[in-house]
């Protein structure tokens, strides 16, 4: 069956501004497009309705990098384009915090520290290193002191004895993932922007300067919409609506605790340049990541596990009551994409694992540049 009159006039005509995908970035698109322009019909369809990407299913971060993974960005992309990557992280946060406020948001400053437990973990950053860094980071964060040693024994419910250092980060914190998401979607409402969900973009056909997109719904309808500009937001997904560009999925574990009595651990932890995560989220840990183990489904939540429980004994006892995954989208470097890629539509993806910091700015640069140019 296809669409009656009255759903094609009333959600797909005359549309100027279409975007694929209601995670942080498309939806942050949405909303700076439509101050620069208050009287465009600017829709977002995602194929999910409840989003489904990585902007409803991550760990709450509000982070700009350890010290180890900054250290392997400046070895990758060098420190000026390094330096550039964590400003728009630390942008794109103060942007999130501004548009929405902490209080909405469930955020808080709480600071992050990076464990090096065990063998196989990444080496800690020598005193003359973190000196480096510092100065280094200092352009971006305006402190001296962004990341400083402290003893992990000084941290509660750590196993500290044999844990070695800690490096704290007191500028990083961490938020309520659904809250923000909640923010998202009653903003972009505010707005007066549609967001329609169960819509999955099959295909889209750039030719001759045209812009369409072949769409399937949940009632397995098939369509075609023309906008007269198009976002691509999908991030991980990136590569199916657009061949070619640098952009492939890569799954994340994540496992929540119990609640646990008395329990309260006071900051966000990064372990190995970033690859495991874990936070407290009242009195329950969650854990996540492990994919540079390389190992299956299976295996990766047990490593987790087994990690939580040596580092957080407190959390032995206590059952899994959530576990899930989600996709990230990853390339050859962290730095997102965003890039015209026909005259009218513009990507942005590869958000990695910060895409809750960077998010807003990059949907503010793909909005940019086709909104404004
Ligand atoms: C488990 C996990 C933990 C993470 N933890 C953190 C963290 O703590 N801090 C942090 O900063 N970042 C974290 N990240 C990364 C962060 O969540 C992402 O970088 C960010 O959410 C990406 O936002 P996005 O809008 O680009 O993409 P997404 O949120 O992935 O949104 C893309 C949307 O596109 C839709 N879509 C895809 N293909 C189609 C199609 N063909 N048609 C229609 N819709 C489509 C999807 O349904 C999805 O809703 C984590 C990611 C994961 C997976």
């Amino acid at each position: 069956m296809a669409f009656s009159y009255w759903e094609s006039n009333a959600w797909f005509e005359e549309v100027d501004l279409l975007v694929v995908g209601a995670g942080i970035v498309g939806l942050s698109a949405a909303l700076h497009a439509r101050s620069l322009h208050p009287d465009w019909r600017i829709v977002v369809v995602d194929a999910d309705p409840l989003g489904g990407g990585g902007s409803s299913r991550n760990a709450g971060f509000s982070c700009f990098g350890s010290a180890t993974e900054l250290r392997s960005d400046r070895q990758t992309l060098g420190d000026e384009a390094a330096l550039e990557l964590v400003r728009k992280r630390w942008q794109g946060l103060q942007r999130l915090r501004s548009t929405f406020g902490d209080n909405a948001l469930g955020h808080r400053v709480c600071g992050s520290v990076e464990l090096f437990p065990g063998e196989g973990s990444e080496a800690p950053p020598s005193a003359r290193e973190l000196e480096d860094l510092n100065r280094w980071i200092e352009p971006v964060t305006g402190v001296v002191d962004t990341f400083t040693p402290v003893p992990s024994h000084s941290l509660p419910h750590l196993l500290g004895d044999a844990r070695g250092p800690a490096i704290l980060s007191r500028l990083e914190g961490l938020l309520d993932t659904g809250k923000m998401n909640r923010a998202f979607r009653s903003k972009a409402h505010a707005s007066g922007i549609d967001v329609l969900t169960g819509i999955r973009v099959e295909s889209i056909d750039t030719a001759e300067g045209n812009c369409q997109l072949n769409i399937i719904t949940l009632s397995r309808e098939e369509a075609s919409i023309r906008p007269a500009r198009l976002v691509v937001a999908t991030n991980a997904l990136g590569s199916t609506l657009i061949p070619g560009i640098d952009v492939e999925p890569a799954v994340n574990h994540v496992l929540v605790t119990d609640e646990i009595l008395d329990f309260e651990f006071p900051h966000a932890v990064h372990i190995d340049a970033g690859y495991v995560y874990a936070r407290p989220i009242e009195n329950r840990m969650l854990i996540g990541g492990g994919r540079h183990w390389g190992l299956d489904e299976t295996a990766t939540r047990n490593r987790l596990m087994a990690l939580m429980h040596e580092l957080w004994p407190a959390t032995e006892a206590a059952g899994i009551a959530y576990q899930w995954s989600g996709l990230l989208g990853v390339g050859e470097d962290r730095s997102p994409i965003v890039k015209r890629f026909a005259p009218n539509a513009s990507a942005a993806v590869r958000l990695g694992g910060m895409g809750v910091a960077i998010g807003m700015e990059v949907g503010r640069m793909a909005a940019e540049e086709i909104a404004i140019n």
